[in-house]
């Protein structure tokens, strides 16, 4: 038996917002990668959840008594467009559990079968996509973004059709500290209930906020913890080179959390523009509309909140106003110490940072390349971090100013170290890694990558290959939804 004592409060408290769901059963269900190092973390035991029972519960194949597994349902705007009634399409929700220090956990399976809110979708999922949210969120969670992770990766034994043909099923098990979203208050905004509304606050703020239980204004303070969160989550993707692809407020978490690594991926040239996902033709959230479409859905988080905030609409208008505009005066100090730290600043410089970015522009600058190539221009050799613009001559007068508002250069160099990694998911080489372990049955190449992303700071002899960006000539990658 797998000896996890759910204690599932969503199921519990939040009538309305879920259908009770199995998972399916499969043909064949098998562990094919387990997270170890998170089960022990997370006080779950690795050789229970090896067993068969194990799987039976990592893949829904067959879940535990203890669980009371449910599909969420929730609304979200999608690139804009409102959509009162989503939910798992094809997930489900197997349920909670509490670790050694009390913190509550859900166990989340993606890809475990259609739901009632599948819409036209399969409710599959195929171990591309799966090994991509496995990886991802790894990278992230070892260069410290919050995130949810990746607990299991199973195969079902069957196949299942996508653009490249027929590919192997799969099931993500995956943790979070709530898989509650914006969307989830949404759904029952949009339907005018508020007294479920002022349920699902007072079960968000004991999840994550248990200091706001019987606050004043709690509505309003939860508001501003989730605006705090949210501004510090994208500043840390900004920082990274990150770009989510599809920042619908269905996917952006209470918890702060990063969630759906559908098409997901690092940036490695610095633009702006930068858009990988295959439906995001209007760059609705690329690279550089980040920090605006966090704005955006969190200014649908406080719509959705108002009747809670104060009776009278417009005052509660104008106190939710005053947070959404606080919180962006936030993301600003929050984008700047992001990129102080990674410039080894004693104090942030606003000037030094924006130019920094300015110069970038249209030279081709490798992002990850350019603050690791720093060290050694503060020492006095620039000729590596010259090397990667487009104009070579480009960054003198701003290394000039640079090496100037460095203090003390061991110190800079001990904290970039820190904050500014070798190893990303280069996306050349996630493509390969996923494509042979989709179609080739070899997962050394996927191996190798995870071993790396999770040590995103340490260097390997012999890794280079790791570090390098994708050759200039190389495709641009293109990722999907819904895979
Ligand atoms: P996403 O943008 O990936 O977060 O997905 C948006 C919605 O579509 C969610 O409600 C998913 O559950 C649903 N969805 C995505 N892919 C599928 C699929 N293959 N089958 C059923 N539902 C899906
Ligand atoms: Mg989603």
């Amino acid at each position: 038996m797998t000896d996890i004592a759910f204690d599932n409060t969503y199921a519990q408290e939040l009538q309305g917002l879920y259908v009770p769901w199995q998972g399916q059963e499969w043909p064949e269900p098998a562990l094919l990668l387990l997270n170890e190092g998170l089960a022990r973390d997370l006080g779950l035991s690795p050789d229970d959840l090896r067993s068969d029972d194990g799987v039976g519960l990592l893949s829904g194949h067959a879940l535990p008594e203890g669980a009371r597994p449910l599909a969420q349902a929730y609304a979200g705007h999608q690139f804009g467009g409102f959509s009162p009634q989503l939910g798992d399409g094809r997930a489900i929700l197997v349920g909670e559990w509490l670790d050694d220090k009390g913190q509550r956990w859900d166990l989340h399976l993606k890809g475990s079968g259609r739901t009632p809110f599948a819409r036209g979708g399969d409710g599959r999922a195929v171990l591309g996509p799966v090994l991509r949210e496995y990886l991802i969120s790894e990278a992230m969670a070892a260069l410290g973004v919050p995130t949810t992770r990746a607990l299991a990766a199973c195969t079902t034994g069957d196949r299942v059709l996508r653009q490249n043909g027929l590919e192997p099923g799969a099931v993500l098990a995956r943790t979070g500290s709530s898989h509650l979203r914006v969307g989830t208050f949404q759904f029952f905004a949009a339907r005018g209930e508020v007294d479920k509304l002022r349920l699902l606050l007072d079960y968000a703020i004991a999840r994550h906020d248990d200091d706001l239980l019987g606050a004043p204004e709690a509505a309003l303070r939860l508001l501003e913890r989730v605006a705090t969160r949210q501004v510090r989550l994208v500043a840390l993707w900004m920082g990274l080179g990150f770009v989510h692809g599809v920042m619908n407020t269905d996917n952006t978490t209470i918890s702060g959390e990063t969630i759906d690594y559908g098409p997901c991926a690092f940036m490695d040239r610095y633009d702006p523009a930068t858009v990988f996902s295959s439906i995001d033709h209007m760059g609705r959230y690329a690279y550089g509309n980040q920090p605006a479409a966090v704005h955006w859905n969190l200014a649908r988080l406080a719509e959705a909140l108002l009747p809670l905030i104060d009776s009278d609409e417009t005052r509660a208008i104008a106190r939710a106003t005053e947070v959404i505009e606080g919180s962006q005066a936030r993301y600003r100090e929050e984008w700047l110490a992001v990129f102080a730290r990674k410039l080894g600043l004693p104090a942030p410089d606003a000037g030094l940072i924006e130019d920094m970015h300015s110069l970038w522009q249209g030279q081709s600058v490798d992002f990850t390349g350019f603050f690791r190539a720093l060290p050694a221009a503060l020492q006095g050799d620039d000729a590596d971090l010259r090397a990667l613009f487009a104009d070579p001559v480009a960054p003198k007068a701003w290394l000039a100013r640079y090496r100037a508002a460095v203090g003390d250069v061991g110190a800079a160099i001990r904290q970039m170290a820190q904050v500014n990694p070798i190893y990303i998911p280069r996306n050349h080489l996630v493509e390969e890694a996923l494509h042979k372990a989709s179609f080739d049955h070899d997962m050394a190449p996927f191996l190798g990558l995870l071993e790396r992303v999770q040590n995103p700071f340490t260097p390997v002899a012999d890794t280079a290959q790791y570090a390098r960006p994708a050759p200039q000539d190389a495709p641009d990658v293109v990722t999907y939804c819904g895979t």
